[in-house]
């Protein structure tokens, strides 16, 4: 579908096309583990907040069974957020068989890229930036994609760009 909206292109760093591919090899090899930088103040979660955190999880999936919407954001706020830790590229690299160490280069090579589309609220003016697969899955058809806006849930949230132009006229 032609797009009449603009779109936000950002190229991959070899960094991150790294991580993606270590993390879809570990799909097929879950013995796969990856090293990490060491980090004198990194602190794994404690056993009692993973069980606090599948707790909260469990609560979040019934919420949004019942469709309240509004408590299971409120769950998600008390999610104790797990510390990020550093990938060590070259030594989780140099882990791979060297079969997959060649596939890892030829995937670097590829213009790899995220695309994504700022969408606002013509009702509340709320706006956020979504992966553009997302919002292209969900939209059937006309000139632009048309949602529900996660802030006031009101039909009307579209393209930056499509928004500006109707508030023009
Ligand atoms: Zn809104």
């Amino acid at each position: 579908m032609p797009k009449h909206f603009n779109t936000i292109k950002r190229y991959l760093t070899d960094e991150e096309k790294l991580i993606d591919f270590f993390e879809d090899y570990r799909l097929d090899e879950p013995d796969f583990e990856f090293i990490y930088i060491d980090d004198p103040n990194y602190n794994d979660l404690s056993d009692e907040a993973y069980e606090y955190n599948d707790m909260i999880c469990d609560q979040i999936d019934e919420a949004e069974l019942d469709e309240n919407y509004e408590l299971a954001d409120e769950l998600r706020n008390k999610l104790i957020p797990i510390p990020e830790r550093k990938i060590d590229i070259e030594k989780t690299f140099n882990l791979l068989p060297d079969f997959e160490k060649n596939a890892a280069l030829i995937y670097i090579k590829n213009n790899l890229f995220v695309e994504t589309v700022i969408l606002k609220c013509l009702n509340c003016d709320y706006e956020e930036e979504v992966d553009y697969d997302i919002v292209a899955e969900c939209w059937m058809d006309g000139p632009y994609p048309i949602s529900y806006c996660p802030h006031c849930n009101v039909g009307d949230f579209i393209p930056i760009d499509v928004y500006n132009k109707k508030k023009r006229k």
